[in-house]
């Protein structure tokens, strides 16, 4: 593999860029060795600088559930291009769009269009504590909402990843508001909650998370919430930055028929633009400025390419559930394949997944919640994630994520990417 083009850019870059890169985890260095600078992406493939082609398992962080460049998003994006890229006004397809969403996701009455995921979960956090006039919120330790201050506290992803899930800069005063909790622990939630008896504004999790690598919710943890939420006046938000839209057509929430207060949404929903977006309950919803008190605002939000370019996305999904069945069976091929590898090669690592998520952690235990991710030997994955990319496949670069298949992934494809695993594994443990 030839990369002295990325290497010249990276070296470059560094100049400019704070460690050369726009946002973290992208400058590779968790798993050692040197970011690839992407000229192009199309269908199943990433394009580098210097011409190397890489299968794609990340597409995005998500987005790009149909696969890179697709010719029905690109349409829509230079359609739309015609008419001029931003107007800071009311436009038609926001309209549509929000009809859309709230159509798709069973939490979602009343929508707000943002530009990202941060700031949809900064905005639901302001908007639940305006609506119970109570300033604590709950948080899972390992999931991550966005880079807002008081979302970076035991934060995942990156965070977790570079290190520094407390990050320097978030004030004492920001950070005593926000309380940690286990994700899957019930009995935690009880304590807290009881400890702080009517202080509680809203309880904020990924239904799914993925962001220290993928775990699942137990079995009645997600109902078990609800219960709590309503019983304590507590706003439920499930953030699906992620999971929205991939999972199911109506998110986690769908798959699992728990209904929160509030969603947060990101990604898929500009089919590649930076779109985020937040809703909930009309009685939720109906707080936020200029319908009511709570301020939130954005020049470029419901920007017109980007709404064009998430109709487009959000529309083929809504009308061909098809579109999930082949990601489930993408997810499945993989999966399963690469357990019957280990099984083979005489290894036990905890693979989990559902639908199009997954993530291989090398440890045997069990993988539920941020303890428990941590026991993964991150060193092995940083070799693994080389060898795979010597060989063509490009992963996530931290063991903290989860990897995101994409319909575009064939079924020779798919044989391609399990001999690279294969491969892999025995290069690093022979
Ligand atoms: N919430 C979740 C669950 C996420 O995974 C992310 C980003 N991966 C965010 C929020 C923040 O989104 P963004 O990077 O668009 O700000």
């Amino acid at each position: 593999m030839q990369i002295s083009e990325s290497k010249r850019l990276f070296a470059h870059a560094q100049n400019f860029i704070p460690g050369g890169v726009n946002s973290p985890v992208r400058a590779f260095r968790a798993v050692g060795g040197e970011p690839l600078f992407i000229k192009k992406a199309e269908g199943a493939f990433l394009i580098d600088e210097d011409g190397n082609k890489f299968i794609e398992m990340i597409n995005s962080w998500g987005p790009m559930i149909l696969g890179h460049n697709h010719p029905m998003i690109k349409e829509a994006v230079v359609q739309a291009m015609e008419d001029g890229t931003s107007f800071g006004a009311p436009t038609a397809k926001e309209v549509e769009i929000a009809e859309l969403i709230v159509s798709m996701v069973p939490s979602v009455e009343k929508v707000r269009m943002v530009n990202s995921g941060t700031e949809a979960t900064m905005s639901a956090i302001r908007v639940a504590r305006g609506y119970t006039g109570r300033d604590k919120f709950i948080k899972m330790e390992g999931h991550y909402h966005g880079h807002g201050d008081s979302f970076l506290i035991a934060a995942g992803s990156g965070a977790m990843t570079m290190g520094n899930p407390d990050s320097p800069g978030v004030t004492k005063g920001t950070a005593k508001d926000t309380l940690l909790a286990p994700y899957n622990d019930l009995d935690a939630i009880e304590k807290l909650v009881a400890a702080n008896k009517g202080e509680i504004a809203a309880l904020i999790l990924e239904p799914v998370p993925g962001n220290m690598g993928l775990c699942l919710p137990k079995q009645g943890y997600l109902q078990g919430l609800r219960e709590i939420c309503t019983r304590e006046g507590i706003v439920l938000i499930f953030d699906e930055v992620m999971t929205g839209f991939r999972l199911a057509k109506g998110g986690a929430q769908e798959l699992f028929g728990v209904t929160p207060d509030m969603t947060t949404l990101g990604k898929i929903i500009g089919g590649g633009m930076p779109v985020g977006a937040y809703g909930g309950k009309k009685e939720i919803m109906e707080f936020v400025s200029p319908a009511g008190p709570v301020y939130q605002a954005g020049t470029l939000s419901g920007n017109p390419i980007a709404m064009a370019a998430g109709l487009a996305m959000l529309n083929h999904l809504n009308t061909h559930p098809e579109e999930y069945a082949r990601l489930n069976h993408v997810g499945e091929l993989i999966s399963d394949g690469i357990m019957a590898i280990n099984k083979k090669l005489g290894h036990n690592f905890t693979v989990n997944r559902l639908g199009s998520m997954y993530s291989m952690f090398f440890t045997d235990n069990e993988v539920y919640d941020f303890e428990s991710a941590k026991h993964s030997d991150t060193g092995k994955f940083g070799k693994y994630f080389q060898a795979m990319l010597h060989r063509g496949v490009y992963l996530a670069p931290s063991q903290f994520e989860s990897l995101f298949l994409s319909t575009a992934l064939t079924d020779e494809l798919i044989s391609k990417i399990l001999q690279a695993h294969e491969e892999s594994m025995i290069e690093i443990f022979n």
